[in-house]
């Protein structure tokens, strides 16, 4: 039967023509609906999983017997591959060197690939449906976490690695309610109903089975909810052997005193920019520590989820500073997780939920500050640009006439970076980078769909119901 609207088919002609979709020969319109159900997505990485061992099989690389005893996935919140550059050299630069030439600490992951993350409805994603595709295998709506586009529960990989008897553990910079860390145990339509993740994330499986939460959020826990409950004394409740962190000092007694379960709460909201943080709120490098010190007593292992999440709001800000130094953070949290673990039987993933508007522009010389002004060239108008861009954001440098302004006088190390004017920096659809090392992280290379993510972590753990690198070896 001819489609109602034959213009539209024409537009799609190309696209049929030209674009594979793995394992998928269905029409795009028949295949949107189907994307509404997280069976499509669960068994659409699970043919991408069996192609990809079939690839390593046929050029000979699928020797690596190891399975992942540990699984660490890191996500920077909007870490774009433009701030992994920038911040490469800004790290440089603050050890006295040129910076270009710095290494941050997944130089050192042998694989690195790409993922493709846009999600059902969107092709441009939030923290929500991006996390959930990362954590749960199944693309969803914007806003949507643990749940398809259709409304069913999804399970994340969590509670995967609960079932088979590992710990498991989140940390995150941003409330523990925020989207990214919510994808790990919540299910919601919205990720606005932080009040119902809160309760999810004490009440319900697999949160209240959780041996680790280190972040944000206290006022979701007790003093901005509206149903009378204390989520705080509840956790007490039920571990009656667990110990609570308000700060620093008490993360390190935690740590010392106690074998039982750890929350840590530092803040009533996101926890406060490493830059404008007080000495007492630990960093993610040191929540990283004491989660992975907790953790490491479970025999059988662990599943830990570490979210650098304020990269994404120095980049909402356009304050290029806040966005490079959080990652900076962030990269001392993955230099943690190397240094304390042992790459032959822990898994580590590095990536994004999605990428950011940061540009770098220009031919700036050589060892030019990456939060100053190109000093070798301006633009056609002769007025001087900053090396980093944003392509929209509230701030702008362009004067009464629409002309640019020399954005110079208002740069400082943290100050907004000039831009086009609107309410706040928004998200980008590119692609964005994964980094692996350790057992299987081979599989972790070229270009894939995002929800592929937790399927390959899963095979490498020989956990959950897919495929595992267990029953490979069988
Ligand atoms: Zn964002």
């Amino acid at each position: 039967m001819w489609p109602k609207n034959l213009h539209s088919l024409m537009l799609l002609l190309p696209l049929l023509v030209n674009c594979r979709v793995p394992g998928n020969n269905k029409r795009q319109a028949e295949t949107n609906e189907d994307e509404r159900t997280a069976s499509y997505w669960l068994e659409q990485a699970q043919r991408q999983l069996a192609d990809r061992l079939e690839r390593t099989r046929v050029t000979g690389g699928g020797g690596d017997k190891r399975v992942a005893k540990n699984i660490i996935m890191l996500m920077g919140d909007g870490l774009s591959i433009t701030t992994l550059t920038a911040a490469r050299i800004l790290k440089g630069q603050h050890a006295g060197q040129s910076g270009e030439e710095c290494q941050l600490a997944v130089e050192q992951f042998p694989y690195s690939g790409l993922s493709k993350t846009y999600c059902t409805d969107s092709q441009t994603a939030d923290s929500a449906c991006a996390a959930t595709a990362c954590l749960t295998g199944v693309k969803t709506n914007y806003g949507s976490i643990g749940q398809s586009a259709q409304g069913a529960h999804v399970e994340s990989i969590l509670q995967w690695a609960q079932r088979a008897g590992k710990a498991t553990g989140i940390v995150t910079t941003t409330r523990l309610t925020d989207a990214s860390p919510a994808a790990t145990y919540a299910h919601v339509k919205k990720r606005t109903q932080e009040l119902d993740i809160g309760r999810q994330l004490i009440e319900d499986m697999p949160g209240r089975n959780l041996n680790v939460i280190l972040g944000g959020g206290l006022g979701k826990f007790a003093s901005e909810r509206t149903d009378g409950r204390d989520l705080l004394q509840q956790w007490h409740d039920t571990n009656p052997n667990g110990c609570f962190a308000r700060t620093l000092t008490e993360l390190h007694n935690c740590s010392n005193d106690h074998n039982g379960n750890l929350l840590g709460v530092f803040s009533d909201s996101h926890m406060a920019y490493h830059l404008a943080a007080s000495p007492d709120q630990p960093r993610l490098s040191d929540m990283t520590a004491a989660a992975i010190e907790r953790l490491s007593a479970n025999s059988n292992g662990y599943f830990m989820f570490i979210e650098g999440g304020r990269i994404d709001h120095g980049h909402h800000e356009t304050r290029a500073g806040y966005a490079l130094d959080e990652m900076l953070e962030f990269d001392a949290a993955i230099e943690t997780a190397v240094r304390l673990t042992d790459a032959h039987e822990t898994l580590i993933v590095v990536t994004a939920d999605h990428s950011h508007t940061l540009s770098m522009a220009g031919y700036a010389n050589r060892g030019t500050s990456i939060l100053g002004m190109d000093t070798s060239q301006r633009d056609l108008d002769g007025v001087p640009y900053s090396t980093l861009n944003y392509a929209i954001g509230k701030w702008q440098s362009l004067n009464k006439d629409g002309k640019r302004e020399n954005p110079a006088p208002h740069l400082s190390r943290t100050s907004f970076t000039p831009s086009y004017i609107h309410a706040k920096g928004v998200h980008s659809g590119e692609d964005v980078a994964i980094f692996a090392q350790g057992p299987q992280s081979h599989l972790f290379s070229g270009v894939m769909e995002q929800n592929l993510l937790p399927h390959l972590m899963a095979y490498a753990g020989c956990i959950g119901q897919g495929d595992t690198h267990c029953k490979q070896l069988k």
